[in-house]
């Protein structure tokens, strides 16, 4: 349970309840933390899946989560990278599969519904956590405390404060971190399907000139879409009717997945790239999409985003075994050495390739397909881009690593 006044120093609020901000307020309630989450339920239900890689699987696992979903995701065993540019310098087709680097699966893919109603059962049955479906109003960083005001009215204070507020974030605003935005000119269409065809537990990514067309592979025969278009082809492709969509899907995964149907909801998402210049500050940690925006190519977004929580939730857990200030300084500078060399590299190598696709600079074509052709065919390199995937070497924090906190 919650003591009415934790100790100074020792509690902790969350504010947003998506992904990374559920797995931090888990993170944290476990390691013995009293937390309060200030989160609502989405207005709109969230049609995207999350390929969950690079030891998201086993820090769900270690919290108490993934055996409350696991039976709603399917495995990842291959990966397939396809040119599909029709460019004069094109790539050769790259496909990863776990067996070469000794493993079932890379990862699971699943329904960010179904993760997050897991993460929210699990929160639910958390002693030290205190789950408020509101939102904040303000949040006031001061020396010893930040004080987070709700719409409601009530006001909490607490040492430490996880900003897990998303792109717009005013726990980033509150702690006085500027951000490094660029937009993209792409929309990502998100739609979930059934199909005629097995997906064989592989993912696709078809390389367009407008971005990335991916399939992801969901429990039975089913996958997601993540179609990445130009601004004018996003407003055309996502206000066909659903057999229309569904004739335009399996024209560009060419009839990979046979007859497609389109399921219920669609989402269109602006792209861009968004990097915190620091990822904490002012008793306030920043996580998921408050700290950083990547386009979604190799599914890293959230995968990051659970590293984040996991990260903050072992250094927080730490200083109260200690008996340390969760919020001091010395533990947000700590926080933001252990996520900045994971985020900046993802971010860059993302945002890299993703601007090879979009350009029409034949020598740069050329550099990426000399890339992709060099990951092909050296396999000493595929296998360390593969680990590298699955157990990043910048950032395994314990909870990756399967250890409690
Ligand atoms: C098309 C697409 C596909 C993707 N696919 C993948 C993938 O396969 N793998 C992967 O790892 N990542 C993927 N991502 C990235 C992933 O979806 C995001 O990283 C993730 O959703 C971010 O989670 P979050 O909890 O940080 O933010 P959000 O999900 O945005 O949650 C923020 C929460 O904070 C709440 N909030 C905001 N302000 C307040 C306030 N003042 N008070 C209280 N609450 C507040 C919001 O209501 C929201 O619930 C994808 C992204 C896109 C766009």
């Amino acid at each position: 349970m919650i003591p009415d006044k934790p100790a100074r120093g020792t509690s902790a609020i969350v504010v947003g309840g998506g992904p990374a901000g559920l797995t931090a307020a888990i993170a944290l309630a476990t390691g013995g933390i009293a937390t309060v989450l200030v989160g609502k339920p989405p207005a709109r239900a969230d049609n995207r899946t999350t390929a969950l890689l690079g030891g998201s699987v086993t820090a769900l696992e270690t919290l108490g989560v993934w055996p409350l979903c696991a039976a709603k995701a399917a495995p990842l065993k291959v990966m397939r990278i396809v040119d599909d540019t029709g460019r004069l310098w094109r790539a050769p087709e790259v496909k990863f599969s776990a067996r070469e680097i000794d493993r079932d699966a890379f990862g699971y893919n699943i329904e960010n519904r179904h993760l997050v109603a897991a993460l929210m059962q699990r929160a639910h049955q958390l002693g030290h956590l205190r789950i408020v479906e509101n939102e904040a109003g303000s949040v006031v960083p001061e020396a010893d405390a930040v004080t987070v005001t709700l719409q409601s009215g009530e006001t909490l204070t607490a040492a430490l404060v996880i900003g897990a507020d998303g792109r717009k974030s005013l726990c980033r605003t509150a702690a006085g971190i500027a951000s490094d935005q660029r937009e993209y000119p792409q929309l990502a269409l998100t739609v979930c399907l059934t199909h005629s065809r097995p997906h064989r537990d592989a993912s696709t990514e078809f390389h367009t000139p407008s971005g990335p067309f991916t399939l992801v592979p969901l429990p039975g025969q089913r996958s997601s879409l993540v179609w990445v278009l130009d601004p004018a082809r996003a407003d055309d492709i996502s206000t066909l009717d659903d057999a229309a969509l569904a004739a335009a899907i399996e024209r560009a995964s060419h009839s990979l997945l046979g007859k497609i149907t389109v399921e219920p909801g669609r989402g269109l998402f602006p792209l861009g790239v968004a990097t915190a210049r620091a990822f904490a500050a002012r008793r306030i940690a920043l996580v998921g999409e408050a700290a950083h925006v990547i386009p979604p190519i190799g599914a890293q977004g959230l995968n990051l985003g659970l590293r984040d929580a996991a990260s903050i939730g072992e250094r927080a857990v730490a200083a109260l075994g200690h008996g340390e200030d969760i919020g001091s300084d010395a533990v947000l500078a700590d926080y933001d050495r252990m996520r900045r060399a994971d985020v900046g590299s993802r971010s860059m190598a993302i945002d890299l390739m993703n601007r090879t696709l979009l350009t029409d600079f034949l020598p740069v074509q050329g550099l990426r397909g000399l890339g992709l052709y060099m990951i092909d065919r050296i396999g000493p390199l595929r296998r360390a881009v593969m680990r590298e995937g699955v157990a990043p070497g910048a950032a395994q924090p314990r909870l990756m690593r399967g250890e409690a906190l």
